[in-house]
Parts: structure tokens; C-alpha cells; sequence
């Protein structure tokens, strides 16, 4: 099909205007090539740095190669939706091993639904305005297929791939999510932007399971949001202490990003905390039972885990908390009700609490606290 009669830059423009009347903050252009990431990618995989998240083997080629998972596709639409809400509540549960420390995005409401629906309408809308000289053939995502998002996002100019493997926007920080639409539509593509990483090592330092390696990737194995989140078994004892109050995600990478003193809040209500996510006890969650928890969690992401992960967190993050008889009272009683797994993760918290160690803030926690404190007065 022919895109002659087309003017491109001036469709270019209208999906800016359109993605931003969905709220997207940004919207940008790649192409599909993916050769010069492909073999960083193989090797990551070949060291087993994705832990049991088998689907990041399978469908290799269509990973590789953008038009095979959608025939046709020329160019990917990469956009950015910002979702830090103003009542993030970072320090609170940085300060208090009692509190669950929830990562951020997930207080809210599952951004994958929310996504995809302003994915296909701004899709939609694109295909109305070239209906008439050109045929679009599209597809949207949302971390739904072997889509290498942060790749495209960052050839597209949305931002940089910090050490951290997260992209980085130098006007907007790193709170936001991504969303890819693929087209058949050869638009111009834009600009890389720089690194500016430069010589900051600050989320290397601050991990607290020191999950960052080289060449700007993460060993999943070793990382809190796969521990939590993707991680099917037992957590890794030698892991659990490290992991203190984080019991879905992990955001201390952003935290300690400087960045982020440019980050955005979102106008999205949809991603304000629920059940006062931001504010809530490790204990008091703990004690919601299994119909609690997927009525609470009802368009929450934290639901797709399984109430047998999530009481499994919640049993390590209460091991790290201050040591109570309620507490103890609470954990001794939950045993047998759920799994194998989780009593062990039980066993472990009342040893841990009956054990006479002192609970500290570790030194890499305190330097966090400092420059969250330092970083976002909003939130102090
Ligand atoms: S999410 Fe947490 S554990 Fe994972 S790399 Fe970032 S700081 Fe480390
Ligand atoms: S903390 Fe520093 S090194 Fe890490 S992503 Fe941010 S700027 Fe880059």
C-alpha cells in the first residue's frame, strides 16, 4: 500500500495531540531493528538472570523481530503515562518496619487495562484519520508479549536506559509507564536522547539485595520485584532479611535516582493508593483472609500474584518488623491454613522475631531515607 498521498510529519503531529488528549505525556517514534540489543539480551539469559520467568526464553524471534509478532509493523509508537501520585508516601514505610512497603505503581489500580483501552482508542482514532488513503494495520501492548519495551523506548528518544534498566526521562524522572503501539505506517522516526547517567552509581549502591550488574541490567534472582512479584517458590533465606518491609515490588532504584527530583506527579486518579496502601501494617494485611484479599484487590495488579505469594511476603516482611506478641500471636496462628511454603516463610519470621537481634535501619537504607528526604520535600 502506497503511503504517497500521506503526509506524514503532519499525521506525526496528530498522534502527539491525540496521545496527549488520552493523557500520554509522551509519544515517540522508533523502527524495529533490534540487532545491536539482541545479544546483551541472549547473554542475560544464557547466565540465568531471569530466574523462572521462562516466557523471557520462549518466542526468541518474535522478540527479535517486531513483524513477525505483527506482520507488517514498520514503525513502534512508544509512549509514556506518568503514575506517581501525590500521596506516594515514600518515607513512612522507609522509616518503619511495621508498615508494608508497597511499590508505588501498584497502589492503585492494574495500569495494564487502563493502558491498553487509551492504547486501542488512540489506535483507533489514527486509523479514522488516514482511513481514506491508507489501511493502518496495528497492534497494541502493554508488558503483554515479547515486546522489547525499554529498548524501543529508548530508541525512540522517550528517555535513556538508566543503570538501573529503567528508562529514564531527564524532564520526568522514571515514574511512568510504558505502552507500544505497532503500525504499518512508515512515520519518521526520532532521536536517541544521551545517556546522562554519567558517573552515578547511587541505585548500584543503594539495592538492597544488590541486584544491579553491569552493562545496566538486574539479576532478576536477586531483585525484590521479582522476589515478590514472579518468583513462584520460596524466597531465598539468604535474601529475606535484605528484602525488610518490600512486600510487592521494590522502588529503591528510583529513589535513589536523582532523576527523580524531575519526576512528575500523574492526573490520573486511577493510580492513587487504595486501602490505604501507602499508610497500612504488615500486620493488619496479614490478617486479611483469602476473600479479603481478592475483594480489596479487585483491579489491583497486587491480585494477580495469589494470596499464597502475597502471605508469603508478608511473613518474611514481618520476620523484619519489631518483634510483638500479637505479632508472634497472629503468624503462630496462620500455620496449616495456607501452603508448605508459606509455614516455612512463617517458621522463619517467628524465629527471626523470637531471636534477641535488634532491629536496625541499615546503613544503605539510611542514605536512601536522606535522599528521599532531600530529593522530595512534597513528600517529607
Ligand atoms: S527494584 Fe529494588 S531490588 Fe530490584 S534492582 Fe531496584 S533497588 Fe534493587
Ligand atoms: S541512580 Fe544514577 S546511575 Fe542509577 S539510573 Fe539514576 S542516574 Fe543512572
Amino acid at each position: 500500500m502506497t503511503t504517497e498521498k500521506l503526509d506524514l510529519r503532519k499525521i506525526k503531529n496528530n498522534i502527539c495531540k491525540i496521545a496527549e488528549q488520552y493523557g500520554f505525556q509522551d509519544a515517540r517514534v522508533s523502527d524495529t531493528a533490534t540487532e545491536k540489543y539482541m545479544p546483551a539480551y541472549k547473554e542475560w539469559i544464557a547466565k540465568g538472570y531471569h530466574g523462572d520467568m521462562y516466557f523471557l526464553e520462549e518466542n526468541q524471534k518474535l522478540r527479535e523481530f517486531p513483524e513477525k509478532l505483527h506482520p507488517d509493523t514498520t514503525r513502534i509508537i512508544s509512549l509514556r503515562y506518568d503514575y506517581l501520585s501525590d500521596k506516594a508516601n515514600f518515607l513512612l514505610p522507609l522509616k518503619d518496619p511495621n508498615l508494608a512497603n508497597i511499590s508505588r505503581y501498584a497502589l492503585g489500580r492494574d495500569y495494564h487495562k487502563i493502558m491498553r483501552k487509551k492504547l486501542q482508542r488512540i489506535a483507533s482514532d489514527i486509523e479514522t484519520m488516514i482511513s481514506q488513503s491508507f489501511q493502518l494495520n496495528y497492534r497494541v501492548f502493554v508488558d503483554s508479549a515479547p515486546v522489547l519495551e525499554t529498548l524501543f523506548a529508548e530508541k525512540s528518544g522517550l528517555g535513556w536506559k538508566g543503570k538501573h534498566s529503567l528508562i529514564i526521562n531527564k524532564d520526568a524522572g522514571s515514574w511512568f509507564f510504558l505502552g507500544e503501539i505497532f503500525i504499518n505506517l512508515p512515520l519518521e522516526v526520532d532521536e536517541q536522547v544521551e545517556d546522562l547517567c554519567g558517573s552515578c552509581t547511587a541505585c548500584i549502591n543503594l539495592c538492597p539485595t544488590n541486584a544491579i550488574i553491569k552493562g545496566k541490567q538486574i539479576d532478576a534472582t536477586r531483585c525484590i520485584s521479582y522476589l515478590t512479584i514472579e518468583n513462584k517458590g520460596a524466597i531465598p533465606e539468604n535474601l529475606r532479611d535484605l528484602m525488610g518491609n518490600r512486600i510487592y515490588g521494590c522502588d529503591d532504584c528510583q529513589l535513589a535516582c536523582p532523576w527523580n527530583r524531575y519526576s512528575n506527579l500523574s492526573n490520573d486518579p486511577s493510580f492513587n493508593p487504595k486501602h490505604n496502601l501507602q499508610n497500612i501494617s504488615l500486620l493488619e494485611l496479614f490478617q486479611w483472609n483469602e476473600n479479603d484479599f481478592l475483594k480489596n484487590f479487585e483491579g489491583s495488579p497486587i491480585r494477580r500474584i495469589g494470596f499464597e505469594k502475597w502471605q508469603r511476603n508478608l511473613a518474611v516482611a514481618l520476620g523484619n518488623s519489631e518483634a510483638d506478641d500479637q505479632k508472634i500471636a497472629v503468624l503462630k496462628s496462620k500455620i496449616g491454613n495456607i501452603s508448605q511454603m508459606v509455614d516455612q516463610h512463617i517458621l522463619w519470621a517467628l524465629e527471626k522475631l523470637n531471636s534477641k537481634d535488634k532491629r536496625s535501619i541499615s546503613d544503605k537504607q539510611k542514605k536512601l531515607i536522606n535522599c528521599v528526604t532531600n530529593m522530595l520535600p512534597r513528600d517529607a
